[in-house]
């Protein structure tokens, strides 16, 4: 831990970018401590309004603004960010504000009286107030941040938030995890050994995540969540039962309304807190006639309405356990973060799954920000000795012969990791290798995400199979992908850092995982075929090409014989006859080896490698 405040230098706050609320940390002599700016509230309501003459506030003011200038207040842009119109669905319903798909990068704007805004630059004039406010509170330029995400905010969600750090002035140090800076948060000053579950409900995210601790070191094990699922949706739910009960009394739809929806959102939203402590809320509607409409919703009442969603977080706890390969016994503390795990059920139904209480000792709006701020003392040269590694969430691979996927990285796997493996070509005197880079779970690269290529070419002139290609994929801390080939015979090699894939949400991340166990059984039977396949082929160019040659002492009965199992073996791989390929490669592959041992030498037996092709 650094002993004083940061210096102006090397200052680097953290930052919880948040869906609902946005603040600061640093880390101060006695640990990471939220930025307040003077008379003003640490937590920054992630809201801007636009007002004439181009103008814009952000934060509390900006958030009282909804009602009166509802078209041009935009709130939960976070939701927004690295996605499309279709991504949203039905959620466009219920935002007050107008967005449109451009049609270039198929990713929403938002339309304020005909000016388009991307949401990262409504996120950087939330990251600029942010900015302002820490600058104020410490009395020194701001240049610098660690800004956290949700866990599973993709690619290219997470370039969005870099984007809006720098159109905002900061310079994204890295980009965490909510969880994972909460884990920290808390971790701090224990070292002790075990695993931990992190379970953030906040406003507009749910994510959870496994954390195994050894010797202080953090690893996550698994991840898990739903971008759409949080307290926006609780406020939705009793949105409607207000919605239900004023149409049911005086027959209007006030959903046309943009001023009464942004009104009665913020009523739903305090009845929803009230019902955290009180067992019942109630509401009365003005709509402009004699009497108003009065709501009243008991607690039970919404433990109703919020059951399956608080449910749903419990499966995706479930299936990060399955992942993580841990037992739920085998929990040894659980964290709550988000504003919403104040709600009595989501503590009740957490307590009740776990078998034990979770912590709620740090404030589970701020502990995120705090852990940011620790990152951020770790990244400024602070506090090197703790470690923060993160999973791969998709598996990563490269394009066989045949269009089989070769996974080098394995899904779950911990970053920063490198993999080499060994690959061989399959056509003679190839001068080119293509290397075509897969993401995704399935046998073959078709069902595949292809993420980028690249060439390895000045290759010598080399009979199949004799090239040594060395690929290695590295992914770094911060989830970048690079990949390098390298012929070793010729010394020919050549790499490139993968482009993150833009436009992948957490839904088909989930998805992509479900088909790849559906179709387990086909994929691998297909992938068997190619691999067979190839095999085969192989061994047929090999033992032609020892058949080709002049003078060896063959006798002319086993040079028939070896034609015919070619001539077999070829028939075979025509007819896709799975069964037959690979007995008649066992038989045949026993056979040219024997040949190649007593006869050929070494270098034809390399010929005849089992070495995998591109
Ligand atoms: P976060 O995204 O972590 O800032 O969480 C904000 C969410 O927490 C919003 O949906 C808030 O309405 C919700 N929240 C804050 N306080 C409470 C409370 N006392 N009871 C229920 N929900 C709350």
């Amino acid at each position: 831990m650094s002993s004083s405040d940061s210096t102006p230098a090397d200052v680097v706050i953290g930052i919880d970018l948040g869906t609902t609320n946005s603040l600061a940390a640093i880390m101060g002599r006695d640990g990471p401590r939220v930025l307040v700016a003077e008379s003003a509230s640490p937590l920054i309501p992630s809201v801007v309004s636009f007002l004439d003459d181009n103008k814009h506030i952000v934060g509390e003011k900006a958030r009282a603004l909804a009602i009166r200038n509802p078209r041009r207040t935009v709130h939960s842009v976070k939701r927004l960010m690295g996605r499309g119109l279709a991504d949203l669905g039905d959620e466009t319903t219920r935002l007050a504000y107008k967005i449109v798909d451009t049609e270039k990068s198929k990713l929403v704007r938002i339309d304020i009286d005909g000016q388009l805004y991307s949401p990262q630059e409504i996120s950087a004039l939330i990251l600029g107030e942010v900015r302002r406010r820490a600058e104020s509170a410490l009395g020194t330029p701001v240049t610098k941040a660690v800004i956290t995400v949700p866990a599973y905010f993709d690619d290219a969600q997470r370039q969005a938030t870099r984007d809006a750090a720098q159109i905002a002035g900061l310079q994204a140090l890295r980009i965490v995890n909510e969880p994972t800076a909460a884990a920290l948060a808390y971790g701090l000053d224990t070292n002790r050994e075990g695993t931990i579950v992190v379970y953030d409900l906040g406003g507009g995210t749910f994510d959870v995540s496994v954390l195994k601790i050894t010797q202080g070191v953090y690893k996550v094990a698994a991840t898990s969540g739903d971008t759409h699922l949080g307290g926006d949706d609780f406020d939705n739910a009793i949105m409607d039962r207000i919605l239900g009960a004023v149409s049911n009394a005086t027959g209007k739809d006030l959903r046309s309304q943009p001023e009464a929806l942004q009104q009665i959102r913020l009523s739903a939203e305090a009845m929803k807190m009230e019902l955290s402590t009180g067992d019942v809320a109630t509401l009365e509607v003005d709509i402009g006639q004699d009497e108003p409409v009065t709501v009243r919703i008991t607690r039970d009442d919404f433990e109703d309405m919020i059951r399956a969603d608080i449910e749903r977080t419990l499966a995706c706890c479930r299936s990060a356990l399955a992942d993580a390969d841990v037992e739920i016994e085998d929990v040894n503390d659980i964290v709550f973060v988000g504003g919403s795990t104040r709600i009595p059920l989501v503590r009740k139904r957490v307590t009740e799954v776990f078998g034990r209480e979770p912590h709620t000792e740090l404030d589970p709006d701020r502990v995120v920000a705090l852990g940011a701020a620790i990152q951020a003392d770790v990244i400024s040269g602070g506090n090197r000795d703790l470690l923060l590694l993160d999973v791969i969430p998709l598996s990563l691979g490269l394009e066989t012969m045949g269009g089989a996927f070769a996974k080098l990285i394995t899904r779950n796997q911990t970053v920063p990791c490198s993999v080499t493996e060994m690959f061989s070509t399959y056509a003679d005197n190839q001068s080119g290798i293509d290397i075509n880079v897969y993401q995704g779970e399935r046998e073959l690269v078709a069902d595949c995400r292809k993420l980028g290529s690249f060439k390895l070419t000045g290759l010598p002139g080399m009979a199949a199979g004799l090239p040594r290609v060395e690929v290695t994929f590295l992914v770094d801390a911060d989830g970048v992908l690079t990949v390098k080939a390298r012929e070793q015979r010729s010394g020919v090699s050549a790499s490139i850092d993968v482009v993150p894939s833009h436009g992948l949400t957490r839904d088909e991340v989930k998805g992509i995982v479900r088909e790849s166990i559906v179709n387990a059984h086909a994929d691998f039977a297909a992938r068997e075929l190619i691999e067979l396949s190839n095999k085969a082929r192989n061994l047929i160019d090999g033992t032609q090409r020892v058949l080709d040659m002049p003078d060896l002492p063959f006798p002319p009965e086993q040079r028939d014989e070896l034609a015919a199992d070619i001539a077999n073996l070829r028939a075979l791989v025509e007819a896709q006859d799975l069964p037959g390929i690979k007995k008649a490669c066992e038989v045949f592959g026993e056979k040219t080896q024997s040949l190649a041992d007593d006869v050929i030498g070494a270098a034809i037996k390399q010929e005849l490698n089992t070495e995998r092709s591109l």
